[in-house]
């Protein structure tokens, strides 16, 4: 079974029956997925998918408050998702934030690697563009520093900087990381390979801070587009000659602990 846990969607857009939806995916053998939008939209989602979809909100971490982090999660969302920040995520100014959440004693999804131009929710202008350098893995590793009780998701595995996400996933206790979205799906099955198993040998600390996750946008009751994911992951699993138990692991162990599933 999988727990995806990073997905999207507009629940105004979203078309056909959202129990279709979640039948198909269980079908899919994915019991939960971990929906990544503004509070407004996860509490509408939550409506739609139940106990199916969780929620882990969005903010915008320039002007929010730590009583805006504590409001998300009265919500009911498990966990805040940190983006596009006009700072390094390192700087003090946001320790407020992770201070909150970490006294809530709820993760932190932390966006790592490079983010496409004018996105939606970073508040983002010609004249205010996004650094990407910002949003590096060694940025997340100084929060987990300092925050060492916050456990931390670094999703997109810090793309492109992989390395950084490597080496910061495996050698800080609280920090996860995952593989959804962006293009580590269009990087070789060798080069992940390489990197869980260096030479052929499972290097373990590695492979026990991953996360399943596919950053998939749902649009319709009958689309999965989980399954270019599912296929993805266990490519790597395969190549790496991963155990069941490991695989569980990843595919839905870690997301389950961290989140209280
Ligand atoms: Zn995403």
């Amino acid at each position: 079974m999988y727990i995806d846990n990073h997905v999207h969607c507009e629940p105004d857009e979203f078309r056909g029956e959202p129990k279709a939806f979640v039948e198909g995916c269980r079908e899919r053998g994915v019991e939960r997925m971990l929906v990544v939008e503004p509070l407004a939209s996860c509490l509408k989602l939550s409506k739609m998918f139940g106990d199916f979809m969780p929620s882990i909100a969005v903010i915008r971490m320039d002007t929010a408050s730590p009583q805006d982090i504590a409001d998300c999660i009265d919500a009911g969302c498990l966990g805040i998702k940190f983006i596009a920040s006009q700072h390094p995520y390192a700087d003090e100014r946001y320790w407020r934030l992770y201070a909150k959440l970490a006294e809530l004693g709820k993760p932190a999804v932390f966006h790592t690697g490079y983010l496409a131009p004018l996105y939606d929710w970073s508040g983002e202008s010609p004249e205010h563009p996004v650094w990407t350098e910002h949003m590096r893995p060694m940025q997340v590793e100084v929060v987990a520093r300092r925050f060492p009780e916050l456990e931390i998701v670094m999703a997109h595995y810090g793309n492109p900087w992989f390395e950084e996400g490597w080496k910061v996933s495996w050698s800080k206790e609280n920090v996860y990381a995952d593989l959804c979205g962006g293009t580590a799906i269009h990087r070789s099955i060798r080069f992940w390979a390489d990197l869980f198993a260096p030479d052929g040998e499972l290097f373990e600390d590695a492979i026990v801070k991953l996360c399943f996750g596919s950053d998939a946008h749902l649009r319709a009751a009958d689309q999965f587009p989980v399954e270019e994911y599912i296929r993805f992951y266990g490519r790597i699993y395969d190549a790496i000659g991963l155990s069941p138990a490991l695989r569980e692991l990843v595919n839905r162990g870690n997301t389950a602990r961290i989140f209280g599933l």
